[in-house]
């Protein structure tokens, strides 16, 4: 195998027993990069020089920290001290912040390598990656599918053996949705166990930073690396944070598991049904204990969130008025014009559209009628979770309706974009930790399981997802999008 198709921890093993440098490890992703890119599109910015000056420092230096030497990637929307941060919009096209996200300097100070920044919707908002304002990136399994969204680049990256793990954010299912559809492991810990500062704000009681990776003991790793509280975001809890890695066991004996028949209705479609039905049964097979249950505002969610998610964003995105960061209109005649226009010319449709239903719904003769409203709907839909988790320790589902679709095939038609997330968005609103593992495939596509834990319980998330992985052979299977 070669040393672009490793995970971290085989990295870490090759590193530590000196059967390979950072530097080879380095030049093998950058060689894979070139070869896989021009098809994928994964990234908005490489930076080869500056990973392999780094690569070369750790290779002379004698103490090894848990990431040294390991090449990742950055979604596009987390702050990196004197690399870009565009979260794929004009409207900061240039912007370098002079500081990182904490998850960024974790990552950095435990000794891994950032390789480059990956692309996404624009500021989030979308679920197939085609709304980058610069270029849409490809689905690895299929070059005219999409990796899904909004951090489709971090999917497409990781699965594509350009880097071995990546961050993403997921407001309401844009780590989850891509990796079910690029076939990786994607987890969005729960609200408030990861930092958010220096992640550029979507919807702030929604966004959470989580992982991509190849396999669940990498998950594990990175998670041990960013999770954990931080005085710089106050909604970054201070709870005891276990080390991830000792759920690794292969041992899920009387687990309880539910599945919520609202996941499985129409809408969903049968394939995707069936294939994670057969993952249910093996875990029933593994000792777990398996039963049906219901979520009853589920239908709910996905019109609640679409109030909620608008309505934070109109708040967060009245920062880039090109004053602060990023472009600015010069010719423009006076400060309120001058607003404006760069607002005109900076976010594309979709991020206008949002803005403007977040600004109705928050507006004072609508607040009481939608926003509140939405609020209220959100209390139930965690209060349908929380009933579930007084008998069960995990909820399964599937997490789309479908596996991944055509580019250009939902762009124009934002409802049917917007179902994507139906069963993702919950989660969020709930606050609970969700995971995305492959299960199985439809048509030579993956297909995404969905693990939902209590809060704060990303351990049983882990212990489920690795018992599954160590008895099937889903997550071996590898894209082939062709070198150039
Ligand atoms: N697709 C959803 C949206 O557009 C979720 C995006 C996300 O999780 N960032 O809002």
């Amino acid at each position: 195998m070669d040393l672009y198709e490793l995970t971290l921890h085989e990295l870490q093993e090759k590193l530590h027993n000196k059967q390979a440098s950072s530097e080879e490890i380095v030049k093998a992703v950058f060689s894979r990069i070139k070869d896989v890119e021009t098809k994928i599109q994964a990234f908005i910015t490489l930076d080869e020089e500056g990973a392999l000056d780094k690569a070369r420092k750790y290779d002379v230096q004698d103490h090894f920290s848990s990431l040294t030497g390991i090449p990742y990637g950055l979604k596009d929307i987390i702050c990196s001290q004197g690399m870009k941060t565009t979260c794929a919009s004009k409207i900061l096209e240039n912007f370098v912040p002079f500081y990182d996200a904490t998850v960024a300097s974790r990552l950095k100070e435990a000794g891994g390598v950032l390789v480059g920044k990956l692309n996404m919707d624009e500021f989030a908002m979308g679920s197939s990656t085609e709304q980058s304002a610069f270029f849409p990136t490809r689905n690895p399994w299929d070059l005219d599918r999409v990796p899904g969204g909004s951090s489709g680049g971090s999917a497409a990256a990781v699965a594509a053996c350009e880097i071995p793990f990546a961050l993403g954010t997921d407001t309401g299912g844009s780590i989850r949705q891509p990796a079910s559809f690029c076939g990786v492991v994607g987890l969005k810990p729960t609200y408030g166990r990861v930092s958010r500062y220096g992640v550029v704000a979507y919807a702030s009681s929604l966004d959470q930073v989580g992982v991509f990776s190849r396999d669940i003991r990498d998950c594990a790793l990175v998670l041990n690396i960013i999770a954990g509280k931080d005085p710089l975001d106050s909604t970054c809890v201070d709870i005891e944070k276990p080390d991830y890695t000792e759920f690794l066991k292969d041992d899920i004996k009387g687990l309880k598991i539910a599945f919520p028949r609202e996941y499985f209705q129409e809408g969903i479609a049968q394939g995707i049904k069936d294939t994670v039905k057969k993952a249910l049964l093996k875990y029933e097979e593994l000792g777990a204990i398996v039963e049906e249950v219901s979520l009853p505002h589920s239908e709910y969610a996905l019109p609640a969130y679409y109030l909620v998610a608008p309505a934070e964003a109109s708040a967060n995105l009245a920062r880039f008025d090109g004053v602060r960061y990023g472009r600015r209109d010069f010719e423009a005649e006076n400060v309120i014009q001058m607003f404006s226009s760069t607002r005109a010319a900076g976010f594309g449709d979709e991020v206008k559209m949002r803005i403007m239903l977040g600004t109705y719904a928050l507006s004072s003769g609508y607040y009481d009628a939608y926003y509140l409203k939405a609020l209220k709907v959100r209390r139930l839909i965690k209060n349908d979770f929380d009933k579930v988790f007084e008998d069960f320790d995990l909820i399964v589902s599937p997490t789309t309706p479908t596996t991944a679709f055509k580019l250009g095939e939902q762009t124009g038609d934002p409802l049917t974009l917007y179902m994507n997330d139906i069963l993702t968005v919950p989660i969020n609103m709930a606050g609970l930790p969700g995971m995305s593992i492959p299960c199985g495939f439809v048509d030579a596509l993956p297909v995404g399981m969905q693990l939902i834990g209590k809060p704060f319980d990303e351990g049983t998330l882990i212990r489920a997802a690795y018992a599954f992985e160590q008895n099937t052979d889903y997550h071996t299977a590898k894209p082939d999008p062709g070198v150039m």
